[in-house]
């Protein structure tokens, strides 16, 4: 709707007149089009440095990261896992917007991930997760901006970025989104995920647990065989599909402690699936900052 407005250089964010630069690219109708004013760019803070590679979490300098012995299946890795430095170095002068790509075996894993696999759940069901940008305060003010106040054209800041993140997964048989309450889309009267993934051929296979009434309704055998402390399941029509052996990826904004989308992963892979995947614009990494 307000394309020509940005198209004439106002800043997606702060709304101020800037001058987007004028490369032969954006001349000729390929280069991408520049929606943040200079300032308002520079509070981003792209993930291109060294991540564990299974949250995507990006790791410091001097960290020292496990390298999995057994590499060659990553449901089972293995714990005791040698330790060595890091090899490369966060660059303060990258200018790669993309952080470290999906890769077939993760075997550099955070403590985090070192832990989480030795729980019977989360080895059983992992989740490979990259991240656009570090959760700051920045990035903090513009999802608020986005999600609480309506300004959903800032989903269009993203939706190309998290496409090129995922195009080192290979193949992706489905993309679902996160799915809020009904009463949340109701009062937001969008799912920003759901706008996030604007760029893909997403499919609403998740929802809420109990929306729509369905839970009452349904026959107290299947109520028990539903888990009672997740918080989503498959909609009907995704109950219905086969899941075995496909590759699924989950859009949300931000990954935190990832539970949620590894509660939402293992829907799929109780049916069956491949690999799940997530990506998020934003990634919370509080202890790992200066
Ligand atoms: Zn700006
Ligand atoms: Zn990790």
């Amino acid at each position: 709707m307000d394309t020509s407005l940005n198209g004439s250089g106002r800043c997606l964010y702060c709304h101020n007149v800037f001058s987007p630069e004028i490369s032969w690219q954006s001349f000729i109708g390929i280069g991408k089009k520049k929606l943040l004013c200079t300032i308002c760019e520079s509070k981003l803070e792209p993930i291109n440095m060294i991540c564990c590679n299974m949250c995507g979490r990006p790791i410091k300098r001097k960290e020292e990261i496990s390298e999995a012995t057994n590499s060659k299946d990553k449901h089972n890795l293995t714990t005791g896992a040698k330790r060595r430095p890091l090899m490369a170095s966060p660059s303060p002068t990258a200018t790669i917007k993309l952080p470290p790509l999906f890769i077939k075996s993760p075997c550099h894993l955070c403590f985090d991930c070192q832990l989480w696999k030795t729980a019977p759940f989360s080895s059983k069901y992992p989740v490979q997760h990259r991240s656009l940008y570090t959760y700051n305060l920045f990035m903090q003010e513009l999802l608020t901006k986005f999600k609480y106040r309506g300004d959903a054209k800032l989903a269009d800041l993203f939706t190309d970025e998290l496409k090129a993140l995922t195009t080192s997964i290979g193949r992706i048989d489905c993309v679902t989104v996160i799915p809020l309450t009904e009463e949340r889309l109701w009062e937001r009267g969008f799912n920003q995920s759901a706008l996030l993934a604007q760029a893909f051929p997403w499919e609403q296979l998740l929802q809420r647990k109990g929306s729509a009434g369905k839970q009452s309704k349904r026959g107290r055998k299947s109520r028990l065989a539903v888990f009672h402390d997740r918080i989503f399941e498959l909609t009907k029509e995704a109950r219905e599909r086969v899941w075995k052996d496909k590759c699924i990826l989950i859009i949300d904004d931000i990954y935190t402690t990832g539970a949620t989308i590894r509660t939402a992963a293992e829907l799929f892979y109780r049916k069956g699936a491949a690999d799940v995947f997530s990506v998020t614009v934003a990634r919370a990494v509080g202890q790992f900052k200066k």
